[in-house]
């Protein structure tokens, strides 16, 4: 049923008013279909996306308690002995903590790349100040220092202070807790890589986070760190101990433990030359 409208000069059906919307409803539904099945077209034709890579399903690890050890790593000091360190007989152990005595210790074991935790403390009442004030360290392979140092409102070189690469990368922020709090440092460590002929392949790379801030961020290491002389790398061992500093101050540690970093190895099949295989017999 339709019914004629007039104004002034013009005139209007309601039937045709109808039409024109059903005409425009019907081209809305046809747009909607045909981009619904351009999208699942795509889908077929495209696909996912695969690497053709087959990785190995990766180990499982038991993160264990905030702060770790992690189940797959080597715990270094658990607060009951210095056993796993050479010239830790000369550091004491009180209340689950190492405290730093006669001479450095080192670890008995060999790490090139690992992922290492520490906890420390400085003194609980600062002695001395600038580079006299906690000063310890940690030495990824005996040679290249992150630093340990009392930085809390305390002065000293950019490069010298908490979580320095020693004279070579001062921190980016200065995350130090005051005097006597436990801190931790977690570093991961790639370990330089040297030709033949004792020439650097690939210069070591480190990343620190200071109670869980960045402070390294895969920085590049120039060579070893000393006190007298510009960085520079001797060719060494690809896997040396890890060194613990004593720099005069009875500096704390405890919940020390690396892992050591294993790419995944994936099992791509290799293409063989049967040809070369059969010339072989
Ligand atoms: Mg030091």
């Amino acid at each position: 049923m339709s019914s004629i409208l007039r104004c002034g000069r013009f005139v209007f059906s309601t039937s045709g008013i109808a039409n024109r919307r059903l005409k425009h409803a019907r081209r809305g539904w046809a747009l909607l279909i045909f981009l619904a099945l351009g999208g699942a077209l795509s889908v077929v034709v495209g696909g996912e996306w695969k690497s053709g890579i087959i990785w190995p399903a990766p180990p499982v690890v038991d993160p264990g308690p905030v702060g770790g050890p992690p189940s797959d790593a080597i715990v270094l000091f658990d607060g009951k002995n210095l056993s796993q360190w050479d010239g830790g007989e000369n550091w004491l152990v009180r209340d689950g903590a190492a405290i730093v005595g006669k001479g450095n210790i080192s670890t008995k074991q060999s790490f090139g790349d690992c992922q290492l935790h520490v906890e420390w403390a400085s003194p609980k009442e600062p002695k001395g100040s600038d580079q006299s004030r906690g000063n310890s360290g940690v030495y990824l392979m005996g040679r290249y220092e992150v630093q340990i140092l009392d930085s809390y409102q305390n002065e000293t070189y950019a490069d010298g202070q908490a979580g320095a690469i020693y004279k070579q990368s001062p921190p980016m922020v200065n995350a130090c807790r005051p005097p006597g709090q436990w801190q931790t440092y977690d570093v991961i460590f790639h370990a330089p890589r040297f030709t033949p002929d004792g020439a650097v392949e690939r210069p070591a790379t480190i990343t620190v986070l200071h109670n869980g801030v960045v402070i390294q961020d895969h920085f590049q290491l120039a060579g070893g760190t000393f006190w007298h002389k510009p960085p520079e790398y001797e060719p060494h061992a690809e896997r040396l101990p890890i060194l613990l500093q004593n720099h005069g101050a009875p500096v704390r540690f405890r919940n020390i433990w690396v892992r050591e970093l294993v790419p995944p190895v994936d099992k791509q099949p290799i293409q063989t030359d049967t040809n070369e295989t059969e010339s072989k017999d």
